[in-house]
């Protein structure tokens, strides 16, 4: 695996970007959203991070991608949603890429009545961007490759490494091998 971004990298721009925030709502209370599941670390480590009366809430996004590596169905579930009429939502996820993920969660975030709403990533691909929309903040931008760990994943593996990575060839292939495998009963 070659890394892009270590554990140290992270932390540094992530606190950074948690002082840009703080900044920016200074004096107000927060309503913190993170997009299931790639954003769950980041989550973790920037609600510690920001020093503000915080609301944690989630909401679901999911593409199901078919043979082809063409986009699939985005579909929103926003059951487990905190009640966000009325506040100041901070849309959070792992990976600002194409930007149709985001968009069309804040779209129907919209439709809830927020009082604002704005979005951080951890990660912007701008080479790939395909809506008008830039995300508020961005802890890093990084070069169109398919990256792993703190987070994002690949066939839902890869989530728990505490740095970033990009997949190689022999990684793919001991993949394969990993991924069938089930425990015993
Ligand atoms: P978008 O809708 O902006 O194109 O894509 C956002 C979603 O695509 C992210 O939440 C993430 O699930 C997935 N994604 C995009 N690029 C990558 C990547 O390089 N690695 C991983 N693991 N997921 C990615
Ligand atoms: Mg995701």
């Amino acid at each position: 695996m070659k890394t892009l971004l270590t554990e140290t990298d992270l932390k540094k721009g992530i606190s950074k970007m948690a002082a840009q925030i703080e900044e920016a709502y200074a004096g107000r209370q927060l309503t913190i959203v993170g997009i299931l599941t790639g954003s769950i670390v980041l989550m973790a480590d920037l609600i510690r991070l920001i020093e503000l009366p915080t609301r944690v809430g989630v909401i679901e996004a999911s593409s199901y991608r078919g043979a082809t590596t063409e986009r699939g169905e985005l579909t929103i579930n926003s059951e487990l949603l905190i009640d966000i009429e009325g506040r100041d939502v901070l849309l959070v996820d792992d990976i600002f890429d194409t930007g149709h993920t985001i968009t069309r969660v804040i779209q129907k975030l919209e439709e809830l009545g927020p009082t604002s709403v704005k979005s951080a990533v951890l990660l912007h691909k701008r080479e790939r961007q395909e809506v008008e929309y830039t995300p508020d903040y961005a802890a890093f931008h990084i070069p169109n490759e398919f990256v792993v760990g703190y987070g994002l994943d690949y066939e839902d593996m890869y989530r728990n490494l505490p740095f970033l990575a990009v997949l190689e060839d022999s990684d793919l292939k001991k993949h394969a091998d990993l991924v069938g495998q089930k425990s015993q009963a």
